[in-house]
């Protein structure tokens, strides 16, 4: 394969074939991927993007692995972690450009470190700006969307698109950003001056409504989206009794019942059993369909 001779000439150890997927998971499960590549700039991804469409391979992007659930069968094709794309920017006193695979808590320590407010409520939220730009991240109605100037993607056909703020739908853990397999490439978020104590007395307010997140196990945060601000799913799922659920070694948390837990050697599949049987016991008993708010990698997924 001429091909592929030729991408491991230029990735060297940051292309591998048969990775697997569970190594780059928060859930600590998923099957391997055929290849799986970390590029380091734009021209690689476009290399990456560009022999997909030639060898028709299908193609995914995955952040820091912290909201999908991967198939034990993993995913046959090539997935580009953004791992090294990390680069920072400042482009004025409360201006910064991040490039995708920029973690969250860096953004964090970042701002705290020049006093700058707005990102405090992405405290204890893991993953990468592309993921939280795709999924509008937040916690308690504050969204990563408040801080974006303008969002920078490859798209498919490998044109660039830059999105201002207000071209983007912004939806509850969702945004128009999700459809259309595009690359988020890089970001330019805006914070408010503020001071160190504000800035530490505002993560404080954020770490201690996460105090009722489990503190064991692998997990992916919430598994569904709540119904709506009176029907969060977590809560729905305790009064029926779904809490110490489990399907081999993935359990519902007794903890937060809409965090499903791998207690150690859970597979993908144990996970997904349980995940369908919360949703047909919320289903059957209060008549609602809970939306997944994790994304499924790899497949297919018997409902
Ligand atoms: C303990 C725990 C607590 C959590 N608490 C919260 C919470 O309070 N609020 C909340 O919103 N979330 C929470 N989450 C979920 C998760 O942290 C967020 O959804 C996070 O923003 C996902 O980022 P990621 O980089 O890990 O994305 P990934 O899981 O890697 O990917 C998520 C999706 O985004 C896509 N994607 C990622 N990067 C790119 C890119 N550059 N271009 C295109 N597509 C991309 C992927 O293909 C995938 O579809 C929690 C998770 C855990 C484990």
């Amino acid at each position: 394969m001429w091909w592929l001779s030729e991408l491991e000439q230029r990735f060297g150890k940051r292309l591998r074939k048969d990775e697997f997927l569970k190594k780059h998971t928060s859930w600590h499960v998923g099957g391997k991927a055929a290849f799986f590549a970390e590029p380091i700039n734009e021209q690689e991804i476009l290399r990456l993007i560009h022999m997909a469409r030639e060898k028709s391979l299908s193609l995914i992007v995955l952040g820091g692995g912290t909201n999908v659930l991967v198939h034990d069968k993993g995913f046959e094709g090539i997935v580009i972690s953004t791992k090294s794309l990390r680069g920072i920017k400042r482009l004025g006193e409360t201006r910064f450009i991040f490039e995708a695979g920029v973690l969250t808590s860096q953004i964090l320590s970042l701002t705290r470190k020049e006093n700058l407010s707005g990102w405090e409520h992405m405290a204890g939220i893991p993953g990468t700006l592309g993921g939280a730009l795709i999924g509008n991240a937040g916690v308690a109605g504050k969204t990563v969307e408040e801080r974006v100037v303008w969002v920078e993607s490859l798209e498919r056909n490998l044109s660039h698109k830059k999105w201002e703020r207000d071209d983007i739908k912004w939806d509850y853990r969702d945004s128009s950003l999700a459809q259309g397999n595009r690359f988020i490439l890089r970001a330019c978020l805006d914070f408010r001056p503020s001071t160190r104590e504000t800035v530490d007395s505002s993560i404080n307010y954020y770490a201690q409504k996460r105090s009722n997140q489990p503190s064991k196990g692998f997990s992916a945060g919430s598994v569904f989206k709540n119904i709506s601000p009176v029907e969060p799913a977590g809560l729905l799922l305790e009064k029926y009794h779904c809490k110490g659920l489990s399907e081999g070694n993935a359990s519902v948390s007794d903890r937060h019942a809409n965090f499903i837990i791998n207690n150690g050697n859970a597979t993908s599949n144990e996970i997904w059993r349980l995940i369908k049987r919360c949703r047909d016991i919320i289903l059957e008993n209060h008549g609602k369909w809970l939306d997944l708010e994790v994304n499924l990698i790899g497949g297919p997924w018997r409902q």
